[in-house]
């Protein structure tokens, strides 16, 4: 999880100061891990060996990598790898110019990517206006579906429609199919979508369907019904998505359904920029569904309004996490600042997830001019002291806060002495592992307390 803020001067935090944090949901496609989650008793999640909430040790952790897990906790349905991408896209006269030399260069741009990552997967392109046209993958010869065809004669139609090739065989005939779309005539939506998901139900995958007026010819309204059955009582695994042009709002009400009914996206495409509208509204991808959030931070900061449920998470929307102070002094006795952030939700697939998202933010402590010597004599003195106790462990750790600190110095001579301090550090290293003898470290540590950092010189 991304936070506004890096690090945090303790004493920049006041009662009401505001922490963000953003989430991106690109990292839902992060390989998953199938072990089991590992709870701490406040209800956080194990991350570290002590809890950040409640400092509860343990002895294993569920393991982040950079702040983030994703775990899978049931499967979701067993869908053959290969899947069917059919893009349905409206060639009546309306969509002329750059309507439709936007949608055919975002789709030749979707197929050139989708060709290097899932060769296997198969793309059909099903055009419409009175008729409608099933170019399938650009090798076989293209279909003319009769706009006076019934919802059963498209059924059969697809039923003895010839295996849809792989990309990597299809890529150079889809290519210039795609270049000859040319717009004519009417709308025979409703019997285009209806082809599509017929197209994409044998093996699973996704209908893009673009449109920009309502249909007129072919199927009527009254199939809508139908396709939402014939797809209620498939597996699940086509994904109809939905793109309209600004102008078109007025009738997207009638087709939303079939959408919804598949966790697919209804997008309206700006006309303002169609090239950009439609790369984008194209670009989305759908990477969750049935989101709920729970969230756990320290005392001492509140959540702002956090997000509870969304109904779909897609791709290129931040999830934005907002924290306010309610207790400074609570917040600035902490060397950094942990809020955790756990979602469950269903995969595409139907797979349960969870994923575990931690934000971490630095808190520093400035020290003025006048009390560097203090802070600075004050940590060695602890440092030989946990030494002298032969605890090494805690005697870095503190070194370790030492380095956290922003004197309120000159740039040169906080470069300096922060130079000293891996040397240091080494020499705490040799006492642990007996290089140098204990009492050898200490006395050295005694004698750097009465130092300035000005006084160092790594020379
Ligand atoms: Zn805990």
């Amino acid at each position: 999880m991304e936070s506004s803020e890096k690090e945090l001067t303790k004493s920049k935090i006041t009662q009401g100061f505001e922490l963000s944090f953003s989430f991106d949901p690109e990292k839902l496609k992060e390989p998953y891990s199938e072990r089991k989650i590992i709870y701490c008793s406040c209800g956080s999640v194990v991350t570290s060996s002590l809890c950040p909430f409640c400092g509860k040790k343990y002895s294993s952790v569920t393991p982040l990598r950079n702040g983030f897990g994703l775990f899978k906790l049931t499967s979701g349905k067993q869908t053959s790898d290969i899947k069917t991408h059919v893009y349905c896209i409206d060639i009546s006269g309306s969509m002329e110019g750059n309507r439709i030399y936007s949608i055919q260069s975002t789709i030749k741009k979707k197929i050139q990517e989708l060709v290097l990552v899932r060769p296997q997967d198969k793309v059909a392109i099903v055009l419409f206006e009175s008729d409608c046209f099933i170019i399938g993958d650009g090798m076989t010869k293209t279909i003319t579906v009769d706009s006076d065809s019934s919802f059963e004669d498209i059924q059969d139609i697809i039923n003895k429609y010839p295996t849809v090739h792989p990309i990597s065989e299809s890529f150079d005939s889809l290519m210039n199919k795609i270049d000859s779309i040319k717009t004519n005539g009417r709308t025979a939506s409703i019997s285009g979508l209806w082809i599509s998901i017929l197209l994409v139900m044998k093996t699973g995958g996704d209908v893009f369907f673009c449109t920009d007026g309502m249909q007129n010819k072919g199927l009527g309204i009254d199939s809508v019904s139908k396709i939402t059955q014939a797809l209620k009582s498939q597996h699940g695994s086509t994904v109809v998505n939905l793109f309209f042009f600004e102008d078109c709002d007025s009738f997207i009400g009638s087709f939303s359904s079939i959408a919804s009914i598949t966790k697919g996206r209804v997008s309206s495409i700006r006309l303002d920029n169609v090239k950009k509208g439609v790369d984008a509204a194209m670009k989305r991808e759908n990477l969750g569904y049935d989101v709920e959030f729970t969230y756990k931070h320290p005392k001492g900061i509140e959540l702002d309004k956090g997000i509870q449920s969304m109904h779909i998470v897609s791709s290129s929307e931040a999830i934005p996490i907002r924290y306010t102070v309610t207790n400074p002094d609570l917040i600035k006795k902490m060397s950094s600042l942990k809020v955790q952030v756990v979602m469950k939700y269903k995969a595409p697939n139907g797979s349960e997830m969870k994923a575990v998202i931690e934000g971490l933010i630095d808190l520093v402590e400035t020290v003025g001019s006048q009390d560097v010597k203090v802070v600075i004599s004050t940590t060695l003195n602890v440092i030989s002291q946990l030494v002298e106790q032969n605890n090494f462990k805690d005697a870095r750790d503190e070194l370790n806060r030492l380095k956290t600190y922003k004197f309120n110095i000159s740039a040169d001579e906080d470069k300096m002495f922060k130079e000293t301090l891996p040397y240091l550090e080494s020499f705490i290293e040799q006492g642990q592992s007996g290089a140098i003898p204990k009492d050898q470290v200490v006395a050295v540590l005694n004698n750097m307390r009465s130092i300035k950092p000005s006084d160092i010189s790594t020379k």
